[in-house]
């Protein structure tokens, strides 16, 4: 059974532990630190955190892994078949990644690929982009995607191989795979991660996604199973550079499953007719609530097209039924990478930023001049959105002769 013990001859009564606690679970009550048990959950941040370690936590049985460890060596990144058996791009984003993660670790990049017999001249296509080796596992089977054959086939390598780290595109097949993978494997997942590293010392993966509503970054780690497993949204690493000459093995490996054993059928596969492309998109005309109203989207829409750019949106807008959620960028829309993305009327939220601010060059138009979205804009112009874009308009037509 656990107990925290705060020695109070030692404490100073600074309040660090009532501020850093994650659950509330300390109160100062006069001048002194009062934990509440019903909330405490012996995490140890304030034991951590107290400067004059006057807080103990005992007891807390630590989780003991389940199996030597030291048996998994190597970074794995799943290749996602599209419907034509083409690699998605999330996976060459995640290969670029992997490569770093696995330089830092010393160990071998490789990929995993599953889908119809005959793909073998696909999956030599990320030899240069630093995968060493793949996992080829194919039958008729494995097309079009299923999540029973595919999630035994991907189990199935990772048990036979043992890589210590496994990434995911987020992606809707990515998502559906990766969680039955590690439900299969009983490992941990963390979804949507928007950075990852390695600790150097303990050589674990650290995984950082947005949490309680975006307003942290956490850093996730999993230190007691393998393999470490993280899924990524596309755009959100870049396409990575070409390794010209350099060459890698295809391991076939027989995984068989059999039509009996999988209880789902594709009846017939409708394309949905969706005219957004944002994440292909070079540039990106968004448009907030600074718009005022649902008819001065014109603007952004014809600024778009002017441009010959897709249009993007806030969730404000998106929310109130201005727009599709399709257009929706940011942490529970899509990531976008553009050349250009230009903001109008969007305060810039740490929710909107998560999918837009790797963009290459952002301008923000806005009449407040310290709204957060001018923090990452590399050009921003204080005004009214809807004075500013139709002379802006009339300006491109006048000098592209639109
Ligand atoms: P506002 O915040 O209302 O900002 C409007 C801006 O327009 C202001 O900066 C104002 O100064 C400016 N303005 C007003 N009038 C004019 C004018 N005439 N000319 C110029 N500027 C003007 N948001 C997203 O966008 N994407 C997400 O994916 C997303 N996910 C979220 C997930 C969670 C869990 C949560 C809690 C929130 C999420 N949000 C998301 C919402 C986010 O927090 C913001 O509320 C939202 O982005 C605000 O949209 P906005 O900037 O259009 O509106």
């Amino acid at each position: 059974m656990a107990e925290i013990r705060i020695d109070y001859e030692v404490c100073t009564s600074c309040g660090v532990c009532a501020e850093v606690c994650p659950y509330g679970a300390i109160e100062m009550v006069d001048d002194k630190p009062k934990v509440d048990l019903n909330k405490c959950t012996f995490c140890g941040t304030c034991e951590r955190e107290c400067p004059v370690e006057a807080i103990k936590i005992e007891g807390k049985e630590e989780e003991a892994p389940a199996e030597d460890l030291s048996q998994y060596k190597g970074v794995m990144v799943f290749l996602e078949p599209r419907r034509d058996g083409s690699i998605a791009h999330v996976s060459y984003e995640l290969i670029g990644k992997g490569r770093e993660l696995a330089q830092k670790l010393g160990v071998e990049l490789s990929g995993v690929y599953v889908g119809a017999p005959g793909k073998e001249d696909i999956v030599k296509d990320v030899f240069p982009y630093g995968c060493s080796k793949v996992y080829y596992v194919s039958g008729e089977v494995f097309s079009p995607y299923r999540t029973y054959p595919y999630g035994k086939a991907v189990s199935e390598v990772i048990k036979k191989f043992k890589p210590e780290i496994v990434l995911f595109g987020a992606t809707t097949l990515g998502r559906d795979l990766a969680g039955r993978v590690a439900t299969i494997l009983e490992t941990g997942l963390t979804a949507d991660c928007t950075e990852l590293d390695i600790d150097p010392e303990r050589k674990l993966l650290l995984q950082t996604r947005p949490a309680f509503g975006g307003n942290i970054m956490a850093t996730i780690e999993c230190p007691n199973t393998r393999p470490q497993m993280a899924t990524v949204r596309p755009k959100v690493f870049p396409f990575p550079e070409k390794v010209n000459g350099a060459e890698g093995e295809i391991v076939k490996v027989d995984i068989q499953v059999s039509e009996d054993e999988v209880d789902t059928k594709v009846v017939e596969f409708i394309e949905a007719k969706s005219e957004v492309n944002l994440q292909e998109a070079d540039i990106i005309v968004s448009g907030g609530r600074g718009l005022g109203k649902p008819e001065n989207l014109k603007w952004v829409r014809e600024l778009a097209e002017i441009l010959g750019g897709a249009v993007g949106a806030s969730r404000a807008i998106v929310d109130a039924g201005w727009i599709p959620y399709e257009h929706q960028v940011g942490q529970t829309g899509k990531t976008v990478r553009p050349k250009l993305y230009i903001a109008c009327g969007i305060s810039g939220a740490i929710q909107h930023q998560a999918g837009m601010k790797t963009s290459e060059f952002i301008i923000a138009i806005n009449k407040d001049p310290e709204a957060p979205i001018f923090n990452i804009a590399d050009f921003g112009v204080v005004g009214d959105v809807n004075v500013i874009l139709p002379k802006l308009i009339d300006e491109l037509k006048r000098r592209l002769g639109k």
